[in-house]
């Protein structure tokens, strides 16, 4: 291992705050693009498979597993269970985890791209708000799932339960099963197996 000077950690504070510096968002560049929110869907092979939809909000990753995970129908409203936040750097991962870390097991990007946030946009209301009043609404652009999803909090049997919802807006479709149609990574195009077996 290469030894670092003292100053070196900061030099990099540095570097990253020029970099962040050149970036800065002016209006309608493509940088724009590049600094919208993202969101990613980690199909989970735990104990149990799930799907972790996470949403990046202030500097983390907020989090949901959703056992069934999402679909493209309204009516199939699909549980999903608040889980910790995570780092922005986790919607790149994918690979197997060890046991005892999340319940272990091999972790796919299912989905990722951006969202806009959309009680921001008609309502004014920042995310964390959304948030704290368990009503989030956003339009994904992923590679697979497109156009608007609510995450809502509601009394399920007098317990607080959030559940992902496809809202209508031109893009649901009830004759898809988008989780049997497109299994395999967005980033890498890799089945699960493959992830598993580091292909
Ligand atoms: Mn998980």
């Amino acid at each position: 291992m290469i030894k670092m000077p003292a100053s070196e950690p900061l030099s990099e504070y540095h570097k990253k705050r020029d970099l962040r510096r050149t970036t800065e968002p002016d209006g309608d560049n493509e940088e724009d693009i590049k600094h919208a929110p993202i969101f990613v869907i980690q199909k989970h092979a735990a104990t149990r498979l799930h799907y972790d939809f996470r949403l990046e909000a202030d500097g983390v990753l907020k989090s949901w597993a959703v056992p069934k995970g999402p679909s493209t129908n309204p009516k199939q409203m699909r549980l999903a269970v608040p889980t910790e936040d995570h780092p922005i750097d986790y919607a790149q991962f994918e690979g197997t985890i060890s046991k005892g870390q999340y319940g272990g097991g091999t972790v796919m990007v299912w989905d990722t791209g951006t969202y806009e946030d959309l009680r921001a946009e008609k309502e004014g209301i920042p995310m964390y708000e959304s948030l704290a009043q368990g009503k989030v609404e956003f339009r994904l652009h992923g590679k697979k799932l497109k156009g608007a999803y609510a995450l809502v909090r509601t009394k399920m049997r007098g317990k607080d339960q959030w559940l992902l919802i496809k809202k209508k807006d031109g893009t649901e479709n009830a004759d898809v099963d988008i989780l049997n149609e497109k299994p395999d990574s967005a980033l890498t195009g890799r089945t699960m197996e493959e992830i598993a077996n580091n292909d």
